[in-house]
């Protein structure tokens, strides 16, 4: 069965809203009782997964591992009102463990939790996706995208507004891997000249080798722009204080998890005694990681990402814990096309503690296969005015996945 949006409005007892009734001070036609009644009868009653593959145009290099290709999966969530919700999972292996194979595996339990129930209820929803959550957060959060995608289609706003925000547009950085100090050095030149003004660069393979990288990459673009640099867990914490004060000449703006993931205490060490400020990416997943880094004083700022997280829900749990604490806050992705990296943007867009933004994980791919999300361009993201996600994938490139 498929409805119109202002019929299913009609049919939730909200008609008003899709006619432009109850001006000034709004009046439901129907009562609240009834919208709710009617709201309950909406189900998911359909789950689409695919294998969603992207190659990159080379292979992505950081100092715990190399990806070739984004192997993600894809779902789709149907529902008896026909309004479907779309969402990506993008594991990346060297960072949240998880590959493409046990996403999907996880997929088709998650589809068995979501089939029949309301799309509406997103807070119960993804809490009741239990364990999923940590072991395959990639795939919870792809279905808590698609869920919200739904929210959003019915309320007829784009997630940022549905959110209650207010900056559509805001700056991005973009990356270059981890290369030869000379090689790395004309990409971030080639960014600075497409109009980006903040380069990110991929460290953490000794200190000889890092310190050439920032002394050619200064020498390439110079002062004025700036530049923030990510470890990914490559330093033990005495060689990240000492790498990190040798840095302070180049003027780092952050640089994201210098140490294990796991070494909250040395993290903390390393954030007590750097002279640039310590921003915890893969020390962060979860709510509870937020709480936890915050009560040990353990770094400046969060690395929020989609794909650890679990999904859009859990990203802004994290950052109203980290505005509590007067936290400031990146949102980062992995290598997600443009479908998981408008989600996001969606979440930059709706929190005022989020001022940093690395959503540049489709730069890399060989095809955009994304019809509407997020505009990319000169360095500013610009989430699209259109309900839910307002991202899709192309009808032509669906037809040729492998639906599980
Ligand atoms: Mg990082």
């Amino acid at each position: 069965m498929t409805m119109s949006r202002k019929n299913f409005l009609k049919a939730l007892g909200l008609g008003f809203l899709s006619t432009g009734a109850g001006k000034g001070l709004a009046q439901p036609s129907a009562s609240l009782e009834k919208a709710k009644a009617e709201a309950s009868k909406l189900k998911i009653t359909g789950v689409d997964i695919y294998a969603f593959d992207i190659p990159l145009k080379e292979p992505f290099k950081i100092s715990i591992g190399t990806v070739t290709a984004a192997n993600d999966v894809l779902v789709m969530l149907r529902t008896d009102a026909g309004i479907v919700g779309v969402g990506e999972a993008c594991p990346f292996h060297p960072i949240t463990g998880e590959t493409q194979e046990m996403n999907l595996a996880a997929a088709k339990g998650l589809r068995e939790i979501v089939l029949g129930k309301s799309p509406l209820a997103v807070e119960s929803l993804v809490h009741s996706f239990g364990p999923f959550l940590h072991s395959n957060p990639s795939a919870a959060a792809a279905f808590d995208t698609a869920l919200y995608d739904i929210l959003g289609k019915i309320a007829g706003l784009p997630l940022y507004r549905l959110f209650g925000g207010d900056k559509p547009s805001f700056g991005t950085d973009i990356t270059t891997d981890l290369d030869e100090p000379q090689k790395m050095a004309a990409k971030a030149k080639e960014y600075i000249d497409r109009g980006f003004d903040t380069i990110k660069i991929k460290v953490g393979q000794g200190q000889a080798a890092d310190l050439a990288r920032l002394e050619a990459i200064r020498q390439a673009i110079g002062y004025e722009r700036k530049i923030r640099i990510d470890a990914n867990q490559g330093w033990m914490p005495p060689l990240a204080i000492d790498t990190l004060k040798k840095m302070e000449k180049y003027q780092v703006e952050f640089v994201e998890q210098p140490v294990l993931a796991t070494d909250v205490a040395g993290l903390k060490a390393v954030h007590a005694a750097s002279p640039i400020p310590v921003m915890a990416d893969e020390a962060l997943f979860y709510p509870s990681d937020a709480v936890k880094l915050i009560k040990e004083e353990a770094c400046s700022y969060f690395n929020i990402k989609l794909m650890k997280a679990g999904g859009i829900l859990n990203m802004i749990k994290i950052a109203h814990v980290a505005d509590a604490a007067n936290m400031l806050c990146m949102v980062g992705c992995m290598v997600d096309s443009r479908l998981g990296l408008t989600a996001a943007a969606h979440v930059v867009a709706s929190n005022r503690n989020i001022v940093f933004a690395d959503l540049d994980g489709h730069s890399s791919h060989t095809i955009d296969p994304i019809v509407g999300g997020m505009l990319f361009e000169k360095g500013q993201i610009t989430v699209p005015d259109l309900p839910g996600v307002g991202a899709d994938v192309d009808p032509v490139f669906l037809k040729k996945l492998q639906k599980i």
